[in-house]
C-alpha cells in the first residue's frame, strides 16, 4: 500500500454520513465520535530463556449506551490504539444493528503470538487480564476471541479473572471452550453468518448460489468456515488465501482438503492439486468472480487496488476490509457491498447467546443456537435491504443509519450525566 490508512477515519466517516441521512444535529451524535474509555498498559513477561520482554496492551470501551461493552481481543504485531479504537467503534455499531443489548469494546496486544511458546502466551494473557480486570466483567465489558486469540486464551482469562475476584465468572468472556461454558456453534458462527448473508444477497439479485464463483481472502476462522459453507452449498470457490499466499483453480477448489492441509500445520502456499495455480494475495482480490469475501484484516481493498476489483458482490467477513475511498468508488460502479457490521455479526450474536446461557446456567443445543442465529441474520439483512431501497442509499449507509438511530434513541432517555 502506497499510503497508510487509519481505520478510525473510516468509522468517523461512516457515522457522519449516517447522521447526515438522519438529519441529526451534531449534539445528537457528537459523543459517538469519541471512545468512552481507553486503557493502555505495559505488560512485562518473563520469556522462557529468562529474558524480560515488555508488550503493549490495550482495551477500549467505545460506547456502553446500550449495555456492557462487548468485543474481541486481537493479538497481532500491528495492533495499535487507532486500530483498537476503530474495532471498538465497529462493535458498538455491530451490536446495535444485530439488536443485541451490548455496547462496543475491543482490546489487543502488539505481539505476534506465533513467536511465543504456550507458556509465554499464557503468562502474557494472564498479565493482560489482571491489568484490565477492574474494567471487564459480565455486566461491564465482555471480551471474546479475534485475530490471533483462541478459546484457550479465553479459558486463561476466565481463570485469571475468577481468581482475582474470588468468584467463578465464565460470563466474563465468550468464545470459551465448551467444558468451560462455551456455546455450541460459537466457533463457526461468524462464518455461518457470512455464508447466510451471501445467500441472502444472492437471492435479492436473483443469482443462484450453485452457479456463482467465490474468492475468499484469509483462511482463518471466518474465512475457512465461509469457504466451507459456500463449497457445501455447491458454489465454485475458485480462490483462497492466507498470509502465506493464495491458490486458484478455475473449476473450483477442494475446500475441505485445503482446510485439512492448513489444520495439519502446512502452509497454504505449499498446497498442490491437479490444475491448482499459485497466485499472489493481491491477485486474489482482483479476480473476476461473482462474490469476494475479504476475511483477513482491515484496508485490504483501498485506493491502490480498487480499480482492479471486479467482483459483483463483496461480503465483508473481516472488520473494515474496504476503505472509505474504495467504498465510494465501488458503490458508484454498482458493486454491492454487504458491510462488516451486518455480515460478520454472527460471531457476536452467538457470543450473546453464550453469555445468556452462562447467566442462566442452562445450555442450548446446536440446533437451537443455529436456528436463532439464522433467524436474526435473515431479519437484520431484510431490514437493511428494505431501508437501502427505500432511501436509495448503499447497504453500508443503511447499516449505519439503523445502528446510529438505535444508539441515539437509547442515549436520549438516559440524557447526559450529570
Ligand atoms: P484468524 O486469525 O483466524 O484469521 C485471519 C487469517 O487472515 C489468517 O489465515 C491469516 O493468515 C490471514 N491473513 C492475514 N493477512 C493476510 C493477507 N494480507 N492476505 C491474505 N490472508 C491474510 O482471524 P479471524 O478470527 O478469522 O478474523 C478475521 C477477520 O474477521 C478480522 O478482521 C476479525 O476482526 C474479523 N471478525 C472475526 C470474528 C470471529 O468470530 N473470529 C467475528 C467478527 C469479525
Amino acid at each position: 500500500m502506497s499510503q497508510q490508512y487509519n481505520p478510525f477515519d473510516n468509522v468517523v466517516a461512516a457515522i457522519k454520513k449516517a447522521a447526515a441521512i438522519l438529519e441529526y444535529s451534531e449534539n445528537d451524535y457528537t459523543r459517538l465520535l469519541h471512545p468512552e474509555k481507553e486503557l493502555k498498559v505495559s505488560l512485562p513477561i518473563k520469556m522462557d530463556n529468562g529474558e524480560v520482554k515488555v508488550f503493549d496492551g490495550y482495551r477500549v470501551q467505545y460506547s456502553c449506551t446500550r449495555g456492557p461493552a462487548k468485543g474481541g481481543i486481537r493479538y497481532h504485531q500491528n495492533v495499535n490504539i487507532d486500530e483498537v479504537k476503530a474495532l471498538a467503534a465497529w462493535m458498538a455499531f455491530k451490536n446495535a444493528i444485530a439488536d443485541i443489548p451490548f455496547g462496543g469494546g475491543k482490546g489487543g496486544i502488539t505481539v505476534n503470538p506465533k513467536e511465543l511458546s504456550a507458556g509465554e502466551l499464557e503468562r502474557l494473557t494472564r498479565r493482560y487480564t489482571s491489568s484490565m480486570s477492574y474494567m471487564i466483567g459480565p455486566d461491564k465489558d465482555i471480551p471474546a476471541p479475534d485475530v490471533g486469540t483462541t478459546p484457550q486464551v479465553m479459558g486463561w482469562i476466565v481463570d485469571t479473572y475468577s481468581m482475582i475476584n474470588r468468584i467463578y465468572s465464565p460470563a466474563v468472556v465468550t468464545g470459551k471452550p465448551l467444558p468451560l461454558g462455551g456455546s455450541q456453534g460459537r466457533v463457526e458462527a461468524t462464518g455461518l453468518g457470512v455464508f447466510r448473508t451471501v445467500l441472502n444477497i444472492l437471492k435479492k439479485l436473483d443469482m443462484d448460489p450453485k452457479r456463482v464463483t467465490v474468492a475468499v481472502q484469509g483462511m482463518g476462522n471466518v474465512g475457512s468456515y465461509s469457504a466451507k459453507f459456500m463449497y457445501e452449498e455447491g458454489a465454485e470457490v475458485v480462490a483462497v488465501s492466507n498470509s502465506s499466499g493464495a491458490v486458484y483453480l478455475k473449476t473450483g477448489l477442494n475446500i475441505p482438503e485445503i482446510i485439512e492441509h492448513i489444520e495439519s500445520g502446512k502452509k497454504l502456499c505449499d498446497y498442490n492439486a491437479e490444475g491448482v495455480e499459485h497466485i499472489t494475495n493481491e491477485e486474489l482480490l482482483t479476480l473476476d468472480v461473482d462474490v469476494l469475501i475479504p476475511a483477513a484484516l482491515e484496508n485490504a481493498i483501498n485506493e491502490d487496488n480498487v480499480n482492479d476489483v471486479k467482483a459483483k458482490v463483496i461480503v465483508e467477513g473481516a472488520n473494515g476490509p474496504v476503505t472509505v475511498a474504495a467504498d465510494d468508488i465501488l458503490s458508484a460502479r454498482g458493486t454491492y457491498i454487504v458491510p462488516d457490521i451486518l455480515a460478520n455479526s454472527g460471531g457476536v450474536i452467538v457470543s450473546y447467546f453464550e453469555w445468556i446461557q452462562n447467566q442462566q446456567n442452562y445450555y442450548w443445543t446446536l440446533e437451537e443456537v443455529n436456528t436463532k442465529l439464522l433467524e436474526k441474520m435473515d431479519k437484520n439483512f431484510e431490514d437493511l435491504w428494505t431501508l437501502s431501497k427505500e432511501k436509495n442509499i448503499t447497504l453500508r449507509e443503511a447499516a449505519y443509519v439503523i445502528a446510529l438511530e438505535r444508539i441515539a434513541e437509547a442515549a436520549k432517555p438516559r440524557g447526559i450525566w450529570p
